[in-house]
């Protein structure tokens, strides 16, 4: 398997990471890499247009401080969230956070665990007897950054070791060889993001590729973590059914011998207004389908209508996706399709 670490442009690092074991083996490591790190608690990022800021920004990290006290809720996959870092590596095309981070989402790498932990155990007591759920997947990819800090093989023996509190894991990436030796007590649930071919080739870029990333689950699955899949963002394209199918039928293949449960979570592809206006400066030659008239309106969670497949088609994917995995796996749960 092909580990494809990320090495950015350029590192900057918050004085005050320095003080942590963390912030200074970050450090040591980017310069081995010959990654410029340069010690500010600013990031400068000047590029002539919003495109170059997104580009150079996708290529910047910061090694800073998360000082986060109170945690915010994650419903409905988890209790709360935190995070070990935020944005990604990753250039998907239709990724959520194009929205949510700004024009220059540069990459954030938090050092402090020991805090972050602490801050985890104290929401975990308030919620005693009770188990707490995290999440730590909603505002970053948590393994594409972890070989500069080894934060979530922390975090994975802490879960391994709490009565009470369980962590939740997603990612598109495959350095995952770091993580099969936490003590995970299967209370770390492990979920790859996976997609037909067709997807990750042409919308999911700089992320592991199809066989790596089932290639990562196969390894996961042998280390006894509890596993799941999201297929999202699910597409109509040509061939779309075989290639679905051809998917289910490589994880059934890789994952014959695994007995536990193996959830699936199905999301269908959606986009917003603003989505698409930012998606088409950033990718000029975007091959996502957004036109609006094969659309239907629905209203979101947070406030904004998006656009989704319209009710016949969505039951067609619902239902031909939901087919292929029951007939394929009997140890199986759809968690939800929406
Ligand atoms: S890997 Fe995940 S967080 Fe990173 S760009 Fe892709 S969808 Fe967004």
């Amino acid at each position: 398997m092909v580990i494809k670490t990320f090495v950015p442009d350029i590192a900057y690092i918050d004085p005050r990471s320095l003080k942590y074991d963390a912030g200074k083996s970050a450090k040591n490591y980017l310069e081995k890499l010959n990654v410029p790190v340069i010690e500010s608690r600013k990031v400068l990022i000047e590029g002539n247009t919003s495109s170059e800021n997104y580009a150079k920004a996708k290529k910047t990290i910061y090694i800073t401080l998360n000082t986060q006290k109170k945690l915010r809720v994650c419903k409905p996959s988890a209790d709360y969230q935190f995070a070990l870092s935020s944005s990604c590596p990753g250039h998907c095309e239709y990724c959520y956070l194009q929205t949510t981070q700004g024009e220059k989402p540069f990459m954030k790498v938090f050092v402090n665990i020991d805090d972050i932990l602490e801050v985890i155990q104290e929401h975990i007591k308030m919620n005693l007897p009770k188990i707490t759920t995290f999440e730590c997947g909603s505002i970053t990819d948590p393994v594409a950054l972890e070989y500069l800090t080894g934060n979530l093989k922390k975090c994975i023996d802490f879960f391994g070791n709490s009565n009470n509190g369980r962590l939740r894991v997603i990612t598109k990436f495959n350095n995952i060889d770091s993580l099969l030796e936490a003590n995970h007590n299967k209370h770390t649930k492990f979920r790859f993001s996976i997609n037909a071919k067709y997807v990750i080739n042409n919308f999911e870029h700089n992320t592991a590729n199809y066989e790596e990333r089932i290639e990562a689950s196969k390894k996961i699955a042998h280390a006894g973590y509890p596993i799941g899949f999201i297929i999202a963002p699910i597409m109509i394209f040509e061939n779309w059914k075989d290639e679905y199918k051809d998917l289910i039928n490589k994880l059934k293949s890789q994952l014959k011998d695994y007995n536990d449960e193996i959830t699936f979570e199905l999301i269908q592809h959606r986009f917003t207004a603003t989505a698409k206006e930012l998606i088409l400066t950033r990718f000029p030659n975007t091959k996502l389908d957004m036109n609006e008239e094969s659309r239907q309106l629905k209203w979101g969670p947070y406030g904004k209508f998006k656009y989704v497949y319209p009710k016949d088609k969505s039951n067609e994917i619902k239902d031909y996706i939901t087919d292929l995995i029951k007939s394929n796996f009997n140890n199986a749960v759809i968690e939800y399709f929406t």
